[in-house]
Protein backbone atom coordinates (compact mmCIF):
# COMPACT_ATOMS: atom_id res chain seq x y z
CA UNK A 1 0.00 0.00 0.00
CA UNK A 2 0.99 3.48 -0.69
CA UNK A 3 2.23 5.39 1.64
CA UNK A 4 0.21 8.58 2.58
CA UNK A 5 2.19 11.61 1.72
CA UNK A 6 1.90 15.24 3.16
CA UNK A 7 3.08 18.16 1.60
CA UNK A 8 4.53 21.47 2.56
CA UNK A 9 5.28 23.86 0.27
CA UNK A 10 3.82 24.58 -3.11
CA UNK A 11 5.68 27.07 -4.80
CA UNK A 12 7.44 27.19 -7.93
CA UNK A 13 9.41 23.43 -7.39
CA UNK A 14 6.77 22.21 -4.69
CA UNK A 15 3.74 22.57 -7.22
CA UNK A 16 4.88 20.50 -9.72
CA UNK A 17 7.14 17.78 -7.66
CA UNK A 18 3.80 17.81 -5.84
CA UNK A 19 1.43 17.02 -9.16
CA UNK A 20 4.16 14.43 -9.81
CA UNK A 21 2.90 12.33 -6.48
CA UNK A 22 -0.64 13.06 -7.29
CA UNK A 23 -0.44 11.70 -10.74
CA UNK A 24 1.08 8.97 -9.52
CA UNK A 25 -1.77 7.81 -7.16
CA UNK A 26 -0.28 8.87 -4.02
CA UNK A 27 -3.14 10.25 -1.78
CA UNK A 28 -1.67 13.80 -0.84
CA UNK A 29 -2.58 16.06 1.77
CA UNK A 30 -1.01 19.65 1.13
CA UNK A 31 -0.26 22.89 3.31
CA UNK A 32 0.94 26.47 2.11
CA UNK A 33 1.46 29.64 4.19
CA UNK A 34 -0.70 31.11 1.66
CA UNK A 35 -3.79 29.02 1.42
CA UNK A 36 -5.33 29.77 -1.54
CA UNK A 37 -2.63 28.28 -3.16
CA UNK A 38 -3.37 24.96 -1.49
CA UNK A 39 -6.94 25.65 -2.23
CA UNK A 40 -5.79 26.08 -5.66
CA UNK A 41 -4.06 22.65 -5.95
CA UNK A 42 -6.32 21.07 -4.61
CA UNK A 43 -9.07 22.03 -7.29
CA UNK A 44 -6.78 21.63 -10.17
CA UNK A 45 -4.13 18.70 -9.79
CA UNK A 46 -6.20 16.75 -6.73
CA UNK A 47 -5.41 15.71 -3.00
CA UNK A 48 -7.03 16.84 0.04
CA UNK A 49 -5.96 20.19 1.68
CA UNK A 50 -4.70 19.71 5.36
CA UNK A 51 -6.29 22.55 7.56
CA UNK A 52 -3.51 22.52 9.95
CA UNK A 53 0.32 21.02 9.96
CA UNK A 54 -0.71 19.55 12.77
CA UNK A 55 -3.71 17.60 10.71
CA UNK A 56 -1.09 16.86 7.53
CA UNK A 57 1.15 15.34 9.85
CA UNK A 58 -1.37 13.17 11.58
CA UNK A 59 -2.26 11.85 8.12
CA UNK A 60 0.78 11.21 7.17
CA UNK A 61 3.23 8.30 6.90
CA UNK A 62 5.74 10.91 5.02
CA UNK A 63 5.62 14.26 5.28
CA UNK A 64 7.79 16.42 2.39
CA UNK A 65 8.92 20.13 3.29
CA UNK A 66 9.80 22.02 -0.11
CA UNK A 67 10.03 25.34 1.68
CA UNK A 68 12.80 28.56 1.04
CA UNK A 69 14.63 27.15 3.53
CA UNK A 70 15.79 25.09 6.54
CA UNK A 71 14.25 27.96 9.06
CA UNK A 72 11.17 27.41 7.44
CA UNK A 73 10.97 23.60 7.02
CA UNK A 74 12.31 24.03 11.14
CA UNK A 75 8.89 26.01 11.57
CA UNK A 76 6.89 23.77 9.85
CA UNK A 77 8.02 20.60 11.15
CA UNK A 78 8.83 21.42 14.81
CA UNK A 79 9.43 25.19 15.64
CA UNK A 80 5.91 26.79 14.69
CA UNK A 81 3.07 27.22 16.97
CA UNK A 82 1.01 24.94 14.72
CA UNK A 83 3.74 22.58 13.47
CA UNK A 84 3.22 18.78 11.53
CA UNK A 85 5.61 16.78 13.79
CA UNK A 86 2.55 17.70 16.81
CA UNK A 87 0.42 15.25 14.63
CA UNK A 88 3.18 12.76 13.02
CA UNK A 89 2.90 9.35 14.48
CA UNK A 90 5.80 7.89 15.96
CA UNK A 91 7.62 5.82 13.25
CA UNK A 92 6.95 8.54 10.84
CA UNK A 93 9.09 10.07 8.10
CA UNK A 94 9.78 13.35 7.49
CA UNK A 95 12.28 14.86 4.57
CA UNK A 96 13.72 17.94 3.65
CA UNK A 97 13.85 18.49 -0.13
CA UNK A 98 14.44 22.51 0.29
CA UNK A 99 18.11 23.59 -0.05
CA UNK A 100 18.50 23.95 4.20
CA UNK A 101 21.74 25.09 5.56
CA UNK A 102 23.55 21.30 6.26
CA UNK A 103 24.32 21.57 9.99
CA UNK A 104 20.70 22.92 11.07
CA UNK A 105 19.39 20.17 9.67
CA UNK A 106 21.49 17.90 11.56
CA UNK A 107 20.39 19.89 14.84
CA UNK A 108 16.67 19.47 13.68
CA UNK A 109 17.18 15.44 12.49
CA UNK A 110 17.83 15.15 16.47
CA UNK A 111 15.14 17.29 17.87
CA UNK A 112 12.64 14.84 15.48
CA UNK A 113 13.91 12.16 16.55
CA UNK A 114 13.24 12.80 20.34
CA UNK A 115 9.79 12.08 19.17
CA UNK A 116 10.35 9.13 16.82
CA UNK A 117 10.67 10.87 13.91
CA UNK A 118 13.34 9.86 11.19
CA UNK A 119 14.32 12.85 8.83
CA UNK A 120 15.92 12.96 5.78
CA UNK A 121 17.63 15.19 3.08
CA UNK A 122 16.26 15.32 -0.44
CA UNK A 123 17.04 18.64 -2.02
CA UNK A 124 17.18 18.61 -6.07
CA UNK A 125 18.50 20.06 -8.71
CA UNK A 126 17.52 20.55 -12.09
CA UNK A 127 15.04 23.68 -11.79
CA UNK A 128 11.33 24.01 -12.62
CA UNK A 129 11.85 22.77 -15.82
CA UNK A 130 13.23 19.41 -14.81
CA UNK A 131 10.39 19.80 -11.64
CA UNK A 132 7.54 19.68 -14.81
CA UNK A 133 8.93 17.27 -16.70
CA UNK A 134 9.34 14.97 -12.98
CA UNK A 135 13.30 14.05 -13.91
CA UNK A 136 15.05 15.82 -10.99
CA UNK A 137 18.00 14.65 -9.54
CA UNK A 138 18.06 14.17 -5.86
CA UNK A 139 20.91 14.19 -3.42
CA UNK A 140 19.33 11.93 -0.40
CA UNK A 141 20.95 11.69 2.88
CA UNK A 142 19.95 10.21 5.95
CA UNK A 143 21.01 8.24 9.02
CA UNK A 144 18.30 5.83 9.15
CA UNK A 145 18.13 2.82 6.90
CA UNK A 146 14.68 1.82 6.87
CA UNK A 147 13.67 6.02 6.52
CA UNK A 148 16.31 6.14 3.56
CA UNK A 149 14.26 3.58 1.72
CA UNK A 150 10.80 4.62 2.67
CA UNK A 151 11.77 8.34 1.26
CA UNK A 152 13.64 6.61 -2.25
CA UNK A 153 10.83 4.80 -2.69
CA UNK A 154 8.54 7.59 -3.23
CA UNK A 155 11.26 9.63 -5.91
CA UNK A 156 10.39 8.08 -8.74
CA UNK A 157 7.71 10.05 -10.25
CA UNK A 158 9.94 13.08 -9.46
CA UNK A 159 13.36 12.04 -10.49
CA UNK A 160 15.36 10.60 -13.36
CA UNK A 161 18.17 9.62 -10.38
CA UNK A 162 18.73 9.77 -6.73
CA UNK A 163 22.02 9.48 -5.44
CA UNK A 164 22.47 8.49 -1.96
CA UNK A 165 25.26 10.92 -0.22
CA UNK A 166 25.86 10.08 3.00
CA UNK A 167 24.68 10.93 6.64
CA UNK A 168 21.84 13.22 7.36
CA UNK A 169 22.87 16.84 6.33
CA UNK A 170 25.12 15.26 3.27
CA UNK A 171 22.71 16.43 0.54
CA UNK A 172 22.00 19.69 2.06
CA UNK A 173 25.92 19.97 1.69
CA UNK A 174 26.00 18.69 -1.40
CA UNK A 175 23.51 20.87 -3.07
CA UNK A 176 24.74 23.90 -1.69
CA UNK A 177 28.06 23.20 -3.36
CA UNK A 178 26.47 22.21 -6.36
CA UNK A 179 24.76 26.07 -7.40
CA UNK A 180 27.97 27.64 -5.86
CA UNK A 181 29.16 26.24 -9.15
CA UNK A 182 26.10 26.74 -10.70
CA UNK A 183 26.19 30.31 -10.01
CA UNK A 184 29.87 30.69 -10.78
CA UNK A 185 29.36 29.30 -14.76
CA UNK A 186 26.26 31.97 -14.89
CA UNK A 187 28.12 34.78 -13.17
CA UNK A 188 31.30 33.91 -15.34
CA UNK A 189 29.12 34.09 -18.23
CA UNK A 190 27.36 36.80 -17.70
CA UNK A 191 30.85 38.61 -17.96
CA UNK A 192 32.03 36.65 -21.10
CA UNK A 193 28.48 38.08 -22.91
CA UNK A 194 28.98 41.12 -21.49
CA UNK A 195 32.89 41.40 -22.78
CA UNK A 196 31.95 40.22 -26.29
CA UNK A 197 28.79 42.54 -26.47
CA UNK A 198 30.78 45.75 -26.36
CA UNK A 199 33.39 43.78 -28.74
CA UNK A 200 30.85 43.66 -31.60
CA UNK A 201 30.19 40.02 -30.82
CA UNK A 202 26.51 39.02 -31.59
CA UNK A 203 25.30 37.92 -27.43
CA UNK A 204 23.01 34.70 -29.46
CA UNK A 205 25.89 33.77 -31.68
CA UNK A 206 28.10 33.64 -28.43
CA UNK A 207 25.80 31.63 -27.04
CA UNK A 208 26.00 29.29 -30.00
CA UNK A 209 29.64 28.75 -30.06
CA UNK A 210 29.49 28.49 -26.30
CA UNK A 211 27.18 25.51 -26.43
CA UNK A 212 29.25 23.89 -28.75
CA UNK A 213 32.24 24.69 -27.05
CA UNK A 214 34.15 24.02 -24.22
CA UNK A 215 32.80 26.94 -22.08
CA UNK A 216 29.12 25.24 -22.05
CA UNK A 217 27.34 24.83 -18.46
CA UNK A 218 23.44 24.26 -17.77
CA UNK A 219 23.25 27.92 -17.77
CA UNK A 220 24.30 28.60 -21.30
CA UNK A 221 22.10 25.55 -22.51
CA UNK A 222 18.91 26.16 -20.96
CA UNK A 223 18.92 30.39 -19.35
CA UNK A 224 20.41 32.70 -21.63
CA UNK A 225 18.69 32.26 -24.74
CA UNK A 226 15.41 32.19 -23.19
CA UNK A 227 15.56 33.93 -20.11
CA UNK A 228 18.57 36.27 -20.06
CA UNK A 229 18.83 37.30 -24.00
CA UNK A 230 15.46 38.22 -24.20
CA UNK A 231 15.23 39.99 -20.93
CA UNK A 232 12.84 37.96 -19.50
CA UNK A 233 14.32 36.97 -16.72
CA UNK A 234 11.97 34.01 -15.84
CA UNK A 235 13.86 31.13 -15.75
CA UNK A 236 12.58 30.76 -12.53
CA UNK A 237 14.59 30.42 -9.39
CA UNK A 238 14.88 33.59 -7.13
CA UNK A 239 18.11 35.57 -6.52
CA UNK A 240 17.13 35.77 -3.22
CA UNK A 241 17.35 31.70 -3.17
CA UNK A 242 20.47 31.05 -5.03
CA UNK A 243 22.16 34.28 -2.75
CA UNK A 244 20.86 31.94 -0.35
CA UNK A 245 22.47 28.97 -1.44
CA UNK A 246 25.82 30.50 -2.16
CA UNK A 247 26.00 32.03 1.51
CA UNK A 248 25.68 28.27 2.89
CA UNK A 249 28.19 26.96 1.41
CA UNK A 250 31.03 30.06 2.25
CA UNK A 251 29.23 30.17 5.72
CA UNK A 252 30.35 25.88 5.04
CA UNK A 253 33.81 26.61 3.90
CA UNK A 254 34.24 29.19 7.36
CA UNK A 255 32.78 26.91 10.00
CA UNK A 256 35.59 24.68 8.46
CA UNK A 257 38.23 27.36 8.44
CA UNK A 258 38.83 27.18 4.88
CA UNK A 259 39.92 29.91 2.77
CA UNK A 260 38.09 29.91 -0.53
CA UNK A 261 38.25 33.38 -2.56
CA UNK A 262 36.24 32.87 -5.12
CA UNK A 263 33.13 31.65 -2.89
CA UNK A 264 33.61 34.76 -0.89
CA UNK A 265 33.83 36.95 -3.55
CA UNK A 266 30.82 35.18 -5.01
CA UNK A 267 29.02 35.45 -1.49
CA UNK A 268 29.63 39.26 -2.18
CA UNK A 269 28.21 39.78 -5.70
CA UNK A 270 25.35 38.00 -5.30
CA UNK A 271 24.52 39.73 -1.59
CA UNK A 272 24.62 43.09 -3.35
CA UNK A 273 22.86 42.10 -6.27
CA UNK A 274 20.11 40.68 -4.19
CA UNK A 275 20.08 43.80 -2.29
CA UNK A 276 19.94 45.62 -4.93
CA UNK A 277 17.34 43.68 -7.05
CA UNK A 278 15.08 42.35 -4.02
CA UNK A 279 12.09 39.70 -5.71
CA UNK A 280 14.32 39.52 -9.18
CA UNK A 281 15.10 35.89 -10.72
CA UNK A 282 18.82 35.23 -10.81
CA UNK A 283 18.61 35.00 -14.48
CA UNK A 284 18.62 38.79 -14.13
CA UNK A 285 21.77 38.78 -12.11
CA UNK A 286 23.57 40.38 -15.70
CA UNK A 287 22.45 43.75 -14.61
CA UNK A 288 24.56 43.51 -11.66
CA UNK A 289 27.42 43.11 -14.79
CA UNK A 290 25.55 46.22 -16.44
CA UNK A 291 24.74 48.46 -13.72
CA UNK A 292 28.88 48.14 -12.39
CA UNK A 293 30.04 49.40 -16.27
CA UNK A 294 27.50 52.05 -16.52
CA UNK A 295 25.63 49.88 -19.00
CA UNK A 296 21.44 50.51 -18.50
P1 LIG B 1 9.14 29.35 -3.75
O1 LIG B 1 9.43 30.58 -2.99
O2 LIG B 1 8.58 29.44 -5.13
O3 LIG B 1 8.14 28.41 -2.90
C1 LIG B 1 8.16 28.29 -1.53
C2 LIG B 1 6.72 28.02 -1.06
O4 LIG B 1 6.75 27.74 0.35
C3 LIG B 1 5.77 29.20 -1.25
O5 LIG B 1 4.59 28.75 -1.87
C4 LIG B 1 5.53 29.72 0.18
O6 LIG B 1 4.23 30.26 0.34
C5 LIG B 1 5.68 28.45 0.99
N1 LIG B 1 6.10 28.65 2.38
C6 LIG B 1 7.08 29.46 2.85
N2 LIG B 1 7.23 29.30 4.17
C7 LIG B 1 6.33 28.35 4.55
C8 LIG B 1 6.01 27.74 5.81
N3 LIG B 1 6.66 28.08 6.93
N4 LIG B 1 5.02 26.81 5.82
C9 LIG B 1 4.35 26.47 4.69
N5 LIG B 1 4.64 27.01 3.49
C10 LIG B 1 5.60 27.94 3.43
O7 LIG B 1 10.51 28.52 -3.76
P2 LIG B 1 10.95 27.35 -4.78
O8 LIG B 1 11.62 27.98 -5.96
O9 LIG B 1 9.84 26.39 -4.94
O10 LIG B 1 12.11 26.67 -3.92
C11 LIG B 1 11.86 25.80 -2.82
C12 LIG B 1 13.20 25.23 -2.36
O11 LIG B 1 13.82 24.51 -3.45
C13 LIG B 1 14.23 26.30 -1.96
O12 LIG B 1 15.00 25.83 -0.89
C14 LIG B 1 15.08 26.46 -3.21
O13 LIG B 1 16.38 26.94 -2.90
C15 LIG B 1 15.08 25.04 -3.75
N6 LIG B 1 15.28 24.88 -5.20
C16 LIG B 1 14.69 25.72 -6.10
C17 LIG B 1 14.88 25.51 -7.48
C18 LIG B 1 14.27 26.41 -8.52
O14 LIG B 1 14.69 26.35 -9.68
N7 LIG B 1 13.27 27.23 -8.20
C19 LIG B 1 15.66 24.43 -7.89
C20 LIG B 1 16.21 23.56 -6.96
C21 LIG B 1 16.01 23.80 -5.61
Amino acid sequence: KKPVIGWIGLGMMGWPMARHMVQAGYDVRVFDLKPEVSQRFAGEIGGEVAPTLEALGAASDIVVTMLPDGKAARMALIDGADNASKGMKSGAVAIDMSSSEPTGTVELGAALKEKGIALCDAPVSGGTWRAEEGSLAIMLGGGDAAALDAAEAIMGPMSRVVIRTGPLGSGHAMKCLNNYLSAIALSATNEAILVGAKFGLDPSVMIDVINVSTGRSNNTETKFKPSVLTRKFDAGFATALMTKDVGIAAGLAEAQDQDMPILKLLTGIWRDFNEAHPGSDHSASIQYWEERNGEK
